[in-house]
């Protein structure tokens, strides 16, 4: 599916979504930068994940590759083609896409979860209305709730008959902006596990942004980093959780303790940089004249976060037997592995 801008040739070779030094500020000035020279490819039939703290700009690189937002500066393109701007097309936002965004204000509350979805395919053939309809509400498991209103729904369900209302005409590409959010845990990880199935069974691409670092690190293939407009890092959730180029990556995947070199030093690791030295990768040795003493323990059910400091800096370390210390211990602090920040 192409959606064209005049005077526009395709580029060859680029990735299904290539954005080039991407910017887009607020208020006509530079006052608010909401994104600054992004460049980044979205391959296809992979789930892309855009995570950073509230604020980093998210939601407006969401916007910008779905084509709601007019770029001040760079181009994205799709399958080559520019992405055409809300003043180059009649009804905003690229033709191959749909967006599922925060809130439902997509869905007609008072009609049923049928209509809700059916309503966004043509009377000119009925039975693959039908017939469309009725696979994309079993995909997502809500065939059940088909004469339910949209009012009387949990959140959870909501949520699938959103996406469901976004898949039911084979768009190439879902846009997610913070799916998640409402729906309980018990219900995430199926819907999660669903996508997952729809992306390898069909092909789709999956762009999601989200702000929960464990959702994004078990769901998507790649990720894309952004802090206060600009992209930190990208790469496999894998390698950035293991070998975050920054400390900002560090903390927002990894809830990484970020040392100076002299504190590290201190726990006997001699680097020129600073370190990363994630939670997990800590272990605890009580022993009386330890110069380290836990001061918090937080119970978290089958782990516990604990608190450790010389009276100089702490450092956050998961321990997954609890109960075994307690505030006020000594302990020696055994590196497991770390990582240095060039
Ligand atoms: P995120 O989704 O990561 O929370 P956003 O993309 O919504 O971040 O916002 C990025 C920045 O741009 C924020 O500082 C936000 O206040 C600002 N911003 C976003 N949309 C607008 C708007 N329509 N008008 C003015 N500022 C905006
Ligand atoms: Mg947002």
């Amino acid at each position: 599916m192409v959606c064209s801008v005049p005077n526009d040739t395709q580029r060859e070779g680029l990735p299904l979504i290539h954005g080039t030094n991407v910017s887009r500020f607020f208020n006509g000035k530079e006052a608010i930068v909401a994104v600054r020279g992004l460049s980044f490819g979205i391959s296809e039939g992979r789930i892309t994940a855009i995570i950073g703290e509230s604020g980093s700009g998210k939601s407006t690189m969401l916007k910008l590759i779905y084509g709601l937002l007019e770029l001040d500066h760079g181009e994205i393109r799709y399958r080559g083609w520019r992405v055409p701007n809300p003043r180059e097309k009649l009804i905003p936002g690229h033709d191959a896409m749909r967006m599922v965004s925060q809130g439902f204000d997509d869905l007609n509350t008072y009609a049923n979860v049928w209509d809700n979805v059916a309503s966004q395919l043509p009377n000119t053939d009925l039975e693959a209305k039908f017939r469309n309809t009725e696979q994309i509400l079993n995909r997502l498991r809500i065939a059940h709730l088909r004469k339910q209103r949209i009012a009387d729904l949990s959140g959870g369900e909501k949520q699938r008959v959103a996406i469901a209302r976004a898949l039911v005409n084979e768009p190439e590409v879902l846009l997610l902006d913070e799916p998640f959010n409402q729906v309980d845990a018990s219900f995430r990880e199926t819907l999660q596990a669903d996508i997952r199935n729809i992306v390898a069974d069909t092909g789709l691409t999956v762009v999601l942004v989200s702000h929960d670092p464990a959702e994004v690190l078990s769901m998507a293939d790649e990720l894309l980093v952004l802090r206060t407009g600009h992209l930190v890092a990208m790469g496999k959730p894998v390698g950035l959780y293991n070998y975050p180029p920054n400390a900002y990556t560090a903390r927002l995947l990894a809830k990484s303790n970020i040392l100076s070199k002299e504190e590290a030093f201190q726990l006997g690791i001699k680097v020129e940089s600073e370190v990363a030295l994630h939670p997990e990768w800590v272990a605890l040795r009580e022993n009386p004249d330890a110069l380290f003493k836990i001061q918090h323990v937080y119970f978290k059910g089958f782990y516990e976060e604990l608190l450790v400091g010389n009276g100089q800096f702490q450092i956050r370390v998961i321990n997954t037997a609890p109960g075994t210390f307690a505030s006020g211990i000594r302990v020696d602090i055994e590196i497991g592995r770390f990582h240095a920040l060039h």
